[in-house]
């Protein structure tokens, strides 16, 4: 079943998300599509004014990636090794605040009237603009004028300017710049996806203070004992005579500037903030490094600010651009998607891409197995220096994962579920823990960035100690069982697809823990024969042992992939065949999302499915499975996928397009490349979805474009969809970028950098030499 898509929200347009009018109904939506971040913190596209709307219309949001409180698990009924200490991305100071007043009067968009209101995000230029031109209530009109960066090349800065200019009168302004630390997280939410854990008010301010056009706030947490500083440093652009009166209270700090304004003058607040951790330099240096970075900043100067941000979205963009000529509608929808994954992403090794990335508390800022293989592909094959990170992110909770591993009475390491800097967050393990193959899932990600990198080094430095020690917890997971045919079982697990759950031999969790077992074997007997002493080193680290290198191979062979010869396909697991099968259209269409409807042992008791499963593997391990299997499969698992997890039409729609089903292909590509944008499951506000975001470039480079990544080497079965005139998009491999350029009647490959490369173009090797490369004559898909 694919479900219809929704109307568009904004306006079509290449490079800008555009909205024109103001409304109480989209003002908590469109925070979140206007929210800002560079991977380090993130802010929502809140008002810098404030805003005076009705309770539920609005979340002041700022997050810091990777700074969080603690809080106790609790269960009614508790069990050992539940998770017990949950994680939550805290909501931080908000230092967006610039109150604007006219004369006495507060620029406020529910008081007085709006002549004009535009709000812009411009994707080149990493910017967001407001332009409203507003009459107060006693009628004086201004306009206004604000623009706000968060700097993708310096992380611990954003920056904001705001410009006001009197339009029918002369007076007094008065601008009110400010950092106020009385924040909190959403508490209580209907979504079980949405609230945490935490009660009330968590951050106690430290310090405050301000001394001229400066301020600062340091706060710390409750438990996690961490702390940070925000800073913040104002100009006054337009007069030199002002008045700055500044008022510290117990959590808020504020700089104001009053002057007198003329008729027809622009006047323009600057504000240079900054935020740093105790997660980045000893907690006593947090208010000096932050006070530094904004005045650096403020030197510089706005215009040297958006000149870099522009720079640096210009090399992202030559680097990742997808173009599509002749949809309008998926062309921003794809380039929303990348953009967003951009400013989500961790790149410093320490932290990770969180479910909503920046832009709110859904998923309480858990980063997931999304990141490894759904999220990662992207920035492997567009930017692989991001992917290293995310994967040095994973290395760095090696630790807590063998901890855990542990504490369940396994060797190796299992990695958390969810977490954010390593313990198991997840407090419900059947669909938490359970999910095991988040293991698996590591490796594939590691294993797919050595071979488009050929990067060795990190492989042997880092990378090895994770394939071995997952290896190692799988072969202590599973065991030989008997009835069936002395086979290595993999028993009470949970696999992608959370509607099973503790069920034997998920065929997912299988598959992808042979690939784990191997790749472990494999790994050892080359570092062995090619770099021995560094073999030496991690074997004796991990006290390695040939026969237990010997162990993991013979339960790769042994390894027991379900199949059924009934029906041909490949069950999920051993039991899923033998429940009732319930298609999504028996299924009243009020009902969905059927986590948010039905008890789930209801949904267990069914052949229903949230997400792929079988049909992910198949994508995943491509190269194991004839097409005709695929579309066997397809077609069983199909009808009964609803779909209730943003991470699954993405994965239908490459495979759709592969078996030649052409309009599902594409249909299941709408609902993912603008699924946020059209806000396609009423919940944007909680934050975006970026896993499906990242499905969505899988989707058209996969899927469109063909590009399959196997036995270390590049293919390519491209087929544009009907209305599309042009595809083109870059891939980076093994130190070579290529363009690819397809359209109905020919495809081009353009090799950018790096040397000749064969790739295979349908069935054919073709060597793909520098300058333009001109493939025609393909058989139709
Ligand atoms: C999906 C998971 C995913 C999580 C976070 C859930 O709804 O079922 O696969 O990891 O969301 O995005």
């Amino acid at each position: 079943m694919v479900k219809k898509t929704k109307k568009p929200i904004y306006p079509f347009e290449d490079w800008t998300i555009r909205e024109t009018e103001f409304s109480i109904e989209t003002n908590y939506r469109n925070e979140t599509i206007f929210a800002q971040a560079n991977g380090y913190m993130g802010m929502r596209g809140n008002f810098e004014e404030g805003y005076s709307g009705p309770d539920g219309t609005s979340l002041k949001g700022t997050y810091i990636n990777g700074f969080y409180e603690i809080h106790d698990i609790i269960y009614p009924e508790g069990g050992y090794g539940f998770a017990k200490t949950g994680q939550t991305m805290l909501n931080v100071a908000d230092s967006k605040i610039i109150e604007l007043y006219v004369g006495e009067e507060k620029f406020d968009l529910l008081k007085g009237k709006i002549h004009f209101y535009e709000r812009v995000l411009d994707m080149k230029k990493g910017c967001v603009e407001r332009k409203i031109k507003w009459e107060s209530p006693s009628g004086k009109i201004v306009n206004v004028k604000i623009k706000r960066i968060v700097s993708l090349q310096r992380q611990h800065l954003a920056v904001i300017s705001f410009s006001v200019e009197p339009v029918n009168f002369t007076g007094n302004i008065k601008f009110v710049s400010a950092i106020d630390g009385d924040v909190r997280n959403i508490t209580e939410s209907e979504d079980v996806r949405v609230g945490s854990n935490l009660k009330g008010r968590v951050l106690e301010t430290v310090e405050r203070g301000t001394n001229g056009f400066e301020g600062w706030i340091s706060q710390k947490t409750q438990k996690s004992n961490l702390s940070y500083t925000c800073a913040m440093k104002n100009e006054l652009i337009g007069t030199e005579k002002y008045e700055v009166l500044n008022n510290v209270k117990e959590d808020r700090v504020e700089v104001a500037v009053a002057f007198k304004a003329e008729k027809n003058r622009v006047y323009i607040l600057n504000k240079f903030i900054s935020y740093y951790t105790s997660k980045d330099c000893d907690k006593s240096e947090t208010m000096k490094l932050a006070l530094e970075e904004v005045r650096r900043a403020q030197e510089d100067g706005f215009c040297k600010i958006e000149k870099e941000q522009e720079e640096f979205l210009q090399s992202f963009w030559e680097d990742a651009d997808v173009v599509i000529e002749g949809d309008k509608a998926l062309q921003q929808g794809i380039r929303f998607n990348m953009f967003h994954l951009l400013q989500s992403v961790g790149r410093d090794g320490k932290t990770n891409i969180a479910a909503k990335g920046l832009t709110g508390e859904g998923y309480e800022g858990h980063y997931f197995w999304d990141s490894d293989i759904y999220i990662l592909p992207f920035f492997l094959y567009t930017k692989p220096e991001i992917a290293k990170a995310l994967i040095m992110y994973r290395y760095n909770l090696l630790d807590a994962a063998r901890n855990r591993a542990k504490e369940l009475g396994h060797k190796g390491a299992l990695y958390p579920w969810r977490t954010i800097d390593g313990p198991e967050c997840s407090a419900y393990f059947p669909a938490g823990t359970a999910q095991y193959h988040i293991n698996a899932d590591i490796v594939y990600a590691l294993k797919k960035y050595v071979e488009a990198t050929n990067d060795l080094d990190f492989l042997y430095d880092y990378g090895c100690e994770i394939v071995f020690e997952t290896a190692r917890f799988w072969e202590d997971l599973g065991a030989y069982i008997p009835l069936k045919g002395n086979k290595f079982c993999i028993n009470t697990v949970t696999g992608p697809d959370e509607y099973t759950a503790l069920v034997d031999n998920n065929a997912y969790t299988n598959y992808m823990a042979k690939m784990n077992l191997e790749y472990a074997y494999d790994i050892a007997n080359k570092m062995k024969k090619e770099v021995p002493e560094k073999y030496q080193k991690v074997a004796s680290k991990l006290n390695l042992k040939d026969e237990e290198i010997a162990s993991w191979k013979r339960a790769a062979n042994n390894m027991y992939l379900p199949y059924s010869e009934e029906l041909d396909i490949i069950p999920q697991d051993d039991s899923f065949l033998y429940k009732e099968r319930i298609t999504v259209d028996e299924i009243p269409e009020d009902q969905f999302p059927l986590l948010l409807h039905w008890h789930y042992l209801n949904i267990y008791r069914y052949q229903i499915c949230k997400q792929p499963d079988v049909l992910l593997l198949m994508f995943l391990q491509r190269e194991k499975f004839t097409i005709e299997q695929l579309k066997k499969n397809f077609d069983y698992y199909e009808p009964i996928t609803t779909h209730d997890s943003s991470l699954s039409p993405a994965i239908f729609s490459i495979l759709a397009n592969e078996i030649g089903y052409t309009d599902k292909a594409y249909k299941y590509f709408m609902m993912t490349a603008r699924m946020d944008l059209d806000d396609y499951n009423d919940n944007v506000k909680d934050g975006i979805h970026a896993a499906a975001m990242a499905g969505s470039w899988s989707a058209v480079v996969n899927g469109f474009g063909g590009m399959r990544v196997y036995t270390d080497e590049l293919h390519f079965t491209p087929g544009l969809p009907e209305g599309w005139k042009m595809l083109s998009f870059n891939v980076k491999y093994k130190g070579r970028k290529i363009n690819v350029k397809l359209t109905h009647e020919e495809s081009v490959f353009t090799l950018l950098e790096g040397e000749p490369i064969e790739i295979f173009y349908f069935d054919r090797r073709v060597l793909i030499k520098s300058g333009e490369n001109i493939l025609k004559g393909y058989e139709e898909k």
